[in-house]
């Protein structure tokens, strides 16, 4: 390839200048000017005025050695030459050209940013001929330049949304503009950019970008680098903004893109979408609030549903079965004075449902002050929740072993009553040393603040033998939460942290979708968590599953659910929450149907191998096709995303799930017998070595 970094000598030297740098001669200058106007092509215009000013080959890393060395000299000859021509753009072309090439090194990059590199840059964009060069040196330094370029060049994404909007049906400059925002509009919406510089992402109009982009997209069909560097830019122009609804189709159409790179950008940015306007998820609930809404008959069609899965295990009735069993407990309290008894009846309510005890204390009527007033029973508490330490004490003095859980049970139900989270999880690791099948440890261990912690402990948990259908769903709704919102947070990331990581997030989104199947169809169809397993169950299957048809009529059954599920929240007086989940769970099934008529072709034309890798460069861009092709040897790439697309392997999934609880990590342990299955950790291993025993010697055998 002819360019500047092989110089032929088959050409003529602009003689006389290379070995006096301080040539400035007009006859010289003439003959530069001359020489570049007759130059064919930027290599040659480059070529013509490395020579001319004498400059090492910038193309070598012991060149920009050189130019490091000698910088001030070089820049200043430079800068005179671009100042002192100001109508020659040809010059000033070949002159930028050389100052992106020169980015590629990050000190001179930042010395060419300080003395203004830009400024000289942008006013090329509205030159003709200077063009496509301009921005090829833009895509070049965003590349190659680290975040804090990034942002600097995102200053001036106007210009660039307005060379795309007037050059609209000129294909390079579409490619080339969308990829330079791309760079600098997600550095400067990533989080380290927004912690460096949070006014520039507000500053941003990314309804524009959105819109802008999108209808660059409707164009004939773009090459692969454009579609890699638009789908990012549209997931993060969705965020704080009311993005136009091509845009947000766009993302809706990509959950079922092929690439499950594109998929999973797509789905990260829906969830971006309604973050702003989304409310709190208020599931914490008034017990006594709706034990009364409770107490009212359930609409016939609820009716109808409660029965079908049997009143008794419903969570309306055990939650008032409880709170009665409760009172009649605390009341017999009083005669018996039995705290240990107490305490193992207790235990048994704090497993059976989530609203087990209540805020309470005795009360009579003092008939001096015509007032109801505290009653000292002369019991060592006066709250009732305050009787649970006593009885958990009570408990473990009567000292038989197989009550200890009991008592783990009673106390670690009061710390969590009094928000002392830690010290219930402190409560909870000890006991597990002593019965690793002890189901609400773990559900305890699930409230700690550690995500992966108390996914991982959910997991586990769920695979208890000795555990309760309260217990069982209570981790199970954790474990498709905390999974969901890892997975998803995993792919938000992705794009910056390159390939292996959407794998990764993939697993987790999958163990979450499986969760939340298990769960609709046992857990009872009044708890509360129903709803907001249901909007992961829908979102998961359309990101996730294979057949989904634009009709969405495979959701039917998970969309009846739901309005089931909201007519049960209203029948108990709390009306459904918009949290972010449901917002965007509602924005997917509402538009699939469109979005796959506006963009599903594009969608799946996107991920044909046959699509060209880049719109093809004219013969006037070889210098582009040179700048495009910058770097230097040894140099990591520090591009920072992934151009390449990603097809699903569901075979790799599994080296990111635990073998025998399914928690999905990427931190496993490989089984030391075959290295092949993994494992959280020892005693995951060890509670499926039953099952592992035979694949595992078989493995060894075979490898
Ligand atoms: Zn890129
Ligand atoms: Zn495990
Ligand atoms: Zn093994």
């Amino acid at each position: 390839m002819p360019g500047p970094g092989r110089r032929t000598n088959a050409r003529p030297r602009a003689t006389g200048t290379a070995n006096n740098p301080s040539a400035t001669s007009s006859a010289q200058a003439d003959s530069l000017i001359a020489d570049i106007d007759n130059a064919d092509g930027w290599d040659r215009v480059v070529n013509v005025l490395c020579d001319y000013f004498d400059l090492p080959d910038i193309a070598t890393r012991s060149g920009l050695k050189k130019v490091h060395a000698n910088f001030d000299n070089i820049y200043r000859r430079l800068d005179k030459a671009y100042n002192g021509n100001t109508s020659n753009v040809r010059l000033k072309g070949g002159i930028v050209g050389i100052y992106a090439r020169m980015c590629v090194d990050a000190i001179l990059r930042n010395k060419l940013f300080q003395r203004g590199f830009l400024a000289q840059l942008f006013p090329l964009l509205d030159e003709p001929s200077c063009r496509h060069l301009a921005l090829r040196a833009l895509t070049t330094v965003t590349h190659h330049g680290g975040i804090e370029i990034r942002m600097e060049i995102s200053k001036w994404y106007r210009d660039l949304l307005r060379v795309l909007k007037e050059f609209s049906d000129d294909p390079k400059t579409i490619e080339l503009s969308i990829i330079t925002l791309s760079h600098c509009i997600v550095a400067a919406l990533s989080e380290d950019g927004i912690k460096a510089d949070p006014k520039l992402g507000e500053s941003l109009d990314l309804k524009d970008v959105a819109g802008t982009v999108t209808d660059a997209l409707h164009k004939p069909f773009p090459s692969r680098v454009l579609v890699d560097h638009s789908v990012p830019l549209i997931a993060v122009s969705t965020l704080n903004s009311q993005a136009p609804p091509s845009a947000v189709k766009f993302l809706v159409a990509g959950l079922r893109s092929k690439d499950w790179i594109f998929r999973c950008t797509c789905l990260g940015g829906l969830f971006l979408l309604h973050r702003e306007e989304a409310e709190s998820d208020q599931r914490l609930l008034d017990p006594t609030k709706m034990m009364m809404a409770m107490s009212r008959p359930a609409p016939p069609h609820l009716n109808a549903i409660l029965s079908s899965y049997g009143f008794q295990q419903c969570e309306s009735y055990l939650t008032m079965k409880t709170a009665n069993d409760f009172q009649t407990a605390m009341m017999d309290c009083i005669r018996t004075r039995d705290l240990y008894s107490l305490g193992i009846l207790l235990a048994e309510f704090i497993l059976r449902t989530e609203f087990s005890i209540s805020e309470g204390y005795y009360e009579t009527d003092n008939p001096g002050t015509g007032r109801r007033e505290n009653m000292d029973l002369g019991l060592p508490f006066t709250m009732w929740s305050d009787a649970l330490p006593h009885c958990a004490r009570a408990i473990r003095a009567n000292g038989v072993p197989a009550e200890a859980d009991m008592a783990d049970v009673v106390e670690m139900k009061f710390l969590i009553m009094k928000q002392r989270i830690p010290d219930a999880v402190k409560i909870a690791n000890v006991a597990l040393k002593r019965n690793p099948d002890f189901a609400y440890a773990y559900y305890v261990l699930t409230l700690a603040s550690d995500p992966v912690a108390g996914l991982r402990a959910a997991k586990k948990g769920i695979k208890c033998t000795n555990i309760t259908p309260f217990v069982r769903f209570q981790m199970m709704q954790r474990a498709v939460d905390q999974a969901g919102e890892m997975g998803i947070h995993i792919l938000q990331d992705s794009a910056s942290e390159g390939d292996k990581k959407w794998e990764e997030g993939i697993a987790f989104l999958t163990s979450a979708l499986e969760d939340s199947k298990t769960y609709i169809a046992h857990a009872p169809p009044d708890n509360r968590h129903m709803k907001n397993v249901l909007y992961w169950n829908i979102l998961l299957r359309v990101a996730i599953e294979e057949d989904i048809s634009p009709d969405v009529r495979e959701l039917q059954g998970s969309i009846r659910k739901l309005k089931i599920a909201d007519d049960f929240s209203n029948w108990i007086g709390v009306s459904p929450p918009k949290t972010q989940l449901r917002l965007t769970q509602q924005t997917v099934v509402r538009l699939f149907p469109e979005a796959s008529e506006e963009w599903g072709e594009f969608v799946a034309k996107s991920s044909r191998s046959d699509v060209a890798s880049s719109s093809p460069e004219k013969a006037v861009d070889d210098l582009a096709a040179w700048l495009g092709d910058a770097h230097l040897e040894g140099e990591d790439d520090d591009h920072g995303h992934s151009h390449k697309s990603a097809t699903f392997n569901s075979a790799n999934l599994e080296l990111y799930r635990c073998s025998w609880c399914r928690n999905p990590s990427a931190a496993l342990r490989k089984c030391a017998g075959c290295s092949k299955t993994r494992y959280c950790d020892a005693a995951c291993q060890k509670s499926d070595w039953k099952g592992h025993k035979k694949a595992c010697t078989a493995n060894k055998g075979g490898s």
